[in-house]
């Protein structure tokens, strides 16, 4: 398949011309199996944790792995993973949405060596590359956004949090140990690239200071009115500062209306709200995308802040592992977190989770709280 054009020909304009952008139709690399019986599928199962077994109405069968990958990879890991396919599944591998890398094969025979050789494979330091696991009731990988390694406003790191929580809960992620699924994210700011307002147990990088104002610079860095257009909540109006003996064009932020975004920054590198102190985490809990037994539902502020402890956030492992622990421990079968905590009412949540309930967690947006309010004329909850 030619995947660049041949070369222009005036007297042909359409010849070979590429008309979009993008990734190739996804169809291409179906496996043969797949294609072959596409709207066919009769049933799956879970074999064991990290297996499924997909059957088709003409008896094909595909036998999926799951394992755990990086959201973040170096080029050596991508290769690893193409020689695994190549080796066992004629070059065939996907990705999910949460990042672990399936591996499928059309034949029994073919999944033990390919379990093995996946469970065999080792850093130097002896952790496992590709574990098994990530399937039903269990801890699927964190799915995350890009942290301090490349975005300009986080207030946490991504990719360290989500390494010393699932280190923390590998044994969940290898097992079927929880009551259902269990869907941890991370963003790590509140623009939110990952999906923290949807899942069981979401940590959020959060800031709580204001932009500073580089006023020496910020005229010669920023288009004004851009950075003025980009706050959501109209706290920057342009002002005049006299800096060194002259009046330089700059802006004026009203804190009392900033929501610590970060937008600003975005237009403007002279607006950085990066703040040691100011920055740190969020833990939202009770958030679901399914429709099984109940609506999906957004997650929830239950820690209203935790301070970034690099390299290895021990706070932030110590409350997501009780959280997990709680609920295993208590929900019933098939309920997911939210679902829990709905039913036993959000103050036990906070009674068994052993979290303290403060007035920081009361949602007082006007919309959607006037609907989610548990509240009688003398009491919000
Ligand atoms: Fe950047 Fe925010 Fe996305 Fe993190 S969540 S990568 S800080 S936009
Ligand atoms: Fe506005 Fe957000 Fe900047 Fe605050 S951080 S001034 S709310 S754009």
């Amino acid at each position: 398949m030619a995947f660049v054009s041949s070369g222009y020909n005036p007297d042909k304009p359409m010849e070979n011309r590429i008309t979009d952008i993008g990734p190739l139709k996804y169809d291409k690399f179906y496996p043969p199996v797949i294609a072959a019986n596409k709207g066919k599928w009769l049933y799956h199962e879970i074999l064991q944790p990290g297996v499924l077994v997909h059957v088709s109405e003409t008896g094909d069968e595909v036998y999926t792995v799951r394992c755990g990958g990086a959201r973040t990879m170096s080029v050596t890991m991508i290769r690893e993973i193409c020689e695994i396919a190549d080796k066992h599944c004629d070059g065939h591998l996907r990705f999910t949405t949460r990042n672990n890398i399936e591996f499928m094969v059309d034949d029994k025979s073919k999944l033990q060596p390919l379990i093995d050789d996946l469970e065999g494979r080792k850093f130097d330091a002896g952790s496992q590359k590709f574990p098994v696991g990530g399937t039903g009731c269990g801890i699927t990988n964190i799915v995350h956004t890009q942290g301090w390694l490349h975005c300009h406003t986080p207030a946490t790191d991504a990719s360290g949090p989500v390494k010393a929580v699932m280190d923390d809960l590998f044994d969940e992620f290898k097992g079927h140990n929880m009551p259902a699924k269990v869907k941890i994210s991370l963003a790590c700011c509140l623009n939110m690239c990952g999906a923290v307002h949807c899942s069981d147990i979401a940590i959020l990088g959060y800031h709580r200071k204001p932009p500073m104002v580089d006023n020496e610079y910020l005229d010669k860095m920023c288009e004004i009115p851009l950075a003025i257009a980009a706050c959501p909540t109209a706290a920057i109006k342009p002002s005049k500062v006299e800096v060194g003996g002259n009046k330089l064009n700059s802006v004026a932020i009203n804190n009392d209306r900033c929501m610590f975004c970060g937008n600003c920054y975005t237009m403007c590198p002279s607006l950085p709200l990066a703040d040691t102190e100011g920055d740190g985490i969020v833990i939202m809990a009770g958030g679901k995308v399914s429709n099984r037994i109940s609506p999906p539902k957004f997650s929830k502020v239950v820690v209203a802040f935790l301070p970034n402890e690099a390299p290895r956030w021990p706070s932030t492992v110590k409350t997501i592992r009780k959280l997990v622990e709680t609920y295993a421990a208590e929900a019933n079968k098939y309920e997911r977190l939210g679902e829990w905590a709905e039913r036993i009412g959000w103050e036990r949540f906070f009674e068994k989770t052993e979290l303290p309930f403060t007035h920081h967690l009361i949602d007082d947006f006007r919309d959607p709280a006037y609907y989610t309010w548990r509240q009688t004329s003398q009491f919000k909850f």
